[in-house]
């Protein structure tokens, strides 16, 4: 390829997105992708091996998602609401009917937030530690579990809105997996004449008077008239700018970014709905307090798998142990919530895949949270610099939905309109 008019950093979905948009139009894109594989957080596993498109990243749906969702029609894909929420974390388990504040009074404190602080400022100044630990765990778990988030960094206006909002925490599943969604937009991309290259970790970028010009780590120089980055915000920290740009790590740093590990368990059957206490046959969530505390299945999809979702601080605790640690931990988790023998879990044990999105060297972490921060920093990693350097990604929305796969692709397509009116 001749020089590109515009590369783009990263093969994520708002990569992908943005490519799509900018080549519609003729204009020539090179993606650079450090991995072996585009997607990013987005991680299908290999069909043969789990019997379904079994995903190491995102999985979900989140909330009304208008981006994702027309995508996703227009690729073909098929939408399902998870069937059955059950929870053991008050006692035996018991089907839950909807996710809520468990507590009037919470919904009430949250109502008369004005300004915002941490989730941790919010608990201390409403609900002090002793007269109100049930509901201060509660809380904790929430943000800890969905948004993989610190308490006391992770913002209560953002808490407010999940928790009053049933809808932004509403979740789908895709039959045909995320992986549908990245061919489809693979393929426009490869229609319109994007190229795109893997193995290219890039490690600096300058801004001169003639354009951009990005260095990868094996030594090759790319120049182009626009570059638009969307790697994840801890990666953004390790690139390095001529001239340097204080003022966009600075916001980077301001905004949350939690870790997950993600572990999916093949099992030989699906020993959870045999002849039991409780009727686990439409069993999908399953909520807790173990270790690993929050499970699914693939119902109503026959396929004997299991998900684990350690996220959060507990993940962060347990980020350096072998996969084989991680494992134990998971079937310990497991025995505990469906009262089953780790000896018995060890046999029906078919295969294992552990995704610590900690240690991934180019996500260092799974996805961003807001802070009472996180607002002034979006806007400010959302100016361009020079109208040559921009910034996409999850992490840089200002649509609420920051941290999902909406998230991404709507920044994608915002950047590839900023990007061609400025042509
Ligand atoms: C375990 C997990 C579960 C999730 N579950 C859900 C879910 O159910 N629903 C949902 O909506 N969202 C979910 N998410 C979040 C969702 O996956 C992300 O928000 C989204 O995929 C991010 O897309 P992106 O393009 O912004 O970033 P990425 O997907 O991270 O794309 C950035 C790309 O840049 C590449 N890159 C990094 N460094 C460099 C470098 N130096 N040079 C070149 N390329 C580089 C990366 O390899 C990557 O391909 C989940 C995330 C994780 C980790």
């Amino acid at each position: 390829m001749n020089q590109a008019d515009i590369v783009i950093v990263g093969a994520g979905a708002a990569g992908l997105m943005a490519a799509r948009e900018l080549s519609k139009e003729g204009k020539k894109v090179l993606i650079l992708e450090a991995r072996g594989r585009i997607g990013g957080r987005i991680y299908p596993l290999p069909k043969e091996e789990w019997g379904y498109e079994a995903q190491g990243g995102a999985e979900f749906v989140h909330g009304e998602a208008p981006v994702s969702k027309a995508l996703l029609k227009e690729a073909g894909a098929t939408l399902t609401h998870p069937t059955e929420w059950w929870s053991v974390r008050d006692g035996p388990p018991s089907k839950i009917e909807r996710l809520s504040p468990h507590d009037l009074q919470l919904e009430e404190a949250l109502k008369k937030l004005t300004g915002d602080t941490t989730v941790a400022q919010f608990l201390d100044s409403n609900f002090p530690a002793g007269e109100h630990d049930d509901l201060r765990n509660f809380v904790q778990s929430w943000v800890e579990g969905y948004d993989a988030a610190d308490i006391h960094k992770a913002s209560a206006l953002t808490l407010r809105d999940e928790m009053l909002d049933q809808g932004s925490w509403r979740q789908m599943c895709i039959r045909e997996g995320y992986g549908l969604l990245l061919k489809y937009l693979q393929d426009a991309c490869m229609q319109n004449g994007v190229e795109i290259l893997l193995h290219k970790a890039v490690t600096a970028i300058t801004v001169n008077q003639n354009g951009v010009s990005i260095q990868c780590s094996d030594g090759l120089i790319y120049q182009t008239k626009r570059v638009v980055v969307t790697v994840p915000l801890p990666v953004l920290q390790t690139l390095q700018f001529t001239p340097p740009l204080p003022k966009k790590t600075q916001a980077a740093a301001k905004i949350g970014f939690g870790g997950v590990i993600k572990i999916i368990i093949r099992f030989k059957t699906k020993w959870w709905t045999g002849p039991r206490e409780q009727p686990f046959e439409r069993l999908f969530f399953m909520l807790s307090k173990e270790p690993v505390p929050t499970w699914w299945t693939q119902h109503p999809e026959p396929h004997t798998t299991l998900t684990g979702w350690l996220p959060g601080p507990n993940a962060e605790h347990v980020k350096n142990h072998s996969d084989e640690e991680i494992l134990t931990l998971a079937l310990l988790s497991l025995s505990r919530i469906f009262n089953i023998s780790i000896e018995q879990l060890r046999e029906e044990l078919a295969t294992f895949k552990i995704v610590n999105w900690i240690k991934d060297p180019f996500a260092r972490g799974a996805y961003s949270y807001s802070t009472p921060e996180s607002k002034e920093a979006v806007q400010e990693l959302h100016r361009p610099v020079d109208n040559k350097l921009y910034f996409a990604g999850e992490a840089i929305c200002e649509e609420d939905a920051n941290g999902t796969a909406e998230a991404a692709l709507a920044s994608g397509l915002r950047v590839a309109k900023e990007i061609r009116e400025s042509f």
